[in-house]
C-alpha cells in the first residue's frame, strides 16, 4: 500500500507531515523524532504528488482493462488502440 497513516517528525523545522510510503524525505526521519498523526503540521508536497501519480496510474489502468474488454467483445475495431492513445496521453 503506498498510502499510510499521517506520520511527520517532531522536530519544529519540519513543518510537514507524510502519507506515501515511497517519500524519501518521510522514510528519512530519525526515530527519535518519528511520530504518528498529522501533528498539526501541512501535508508534505512530495507526498501529495506521489498521491496524485498513483490515482492517475490507477485511472490509467482502469482505461486500459475497460479498452480490453472492450477488445474482447469486438475484436475487429480500432477502437482498442484508440482507447489506449487516450488512457496513456499524458494529461496536460
Ligand atoms: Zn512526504
Amino acid at each position: 500500500m503506498p498510502l499510510e497513516e499521517p506520520r511527520h517528525s517532531t522536530q519544529p523545522e519540519c513543518e510537514v507531515y507524510h502519507i506515501h510510503t515511497e517519500c524519501t524525505e518521510a522514510n528519512n526521519i530519525e526515530t527519535k523524532y518519528f511520530a504518528w498523526g498529522v501533528g498539526g503540521k501541512r501535508l508534505c508536497k512530495h507526498c501529495e504528488k506521489l498521491a496524485d501519480a498513483d490515482a492517475m496510474a490507477k485511472d490509467m489502468i482502469g482505461k486500459i482493462r475497460a479498452a480490453e474488454n472492450l477488445h474482447s467483445l469486438f475484436p475487429n475495431t480500432s477502437l482498442m488502440s484508440n482507447l489506449y492513445l487516450s488512457a496513456l496521453k499524458k494529461p496536460q
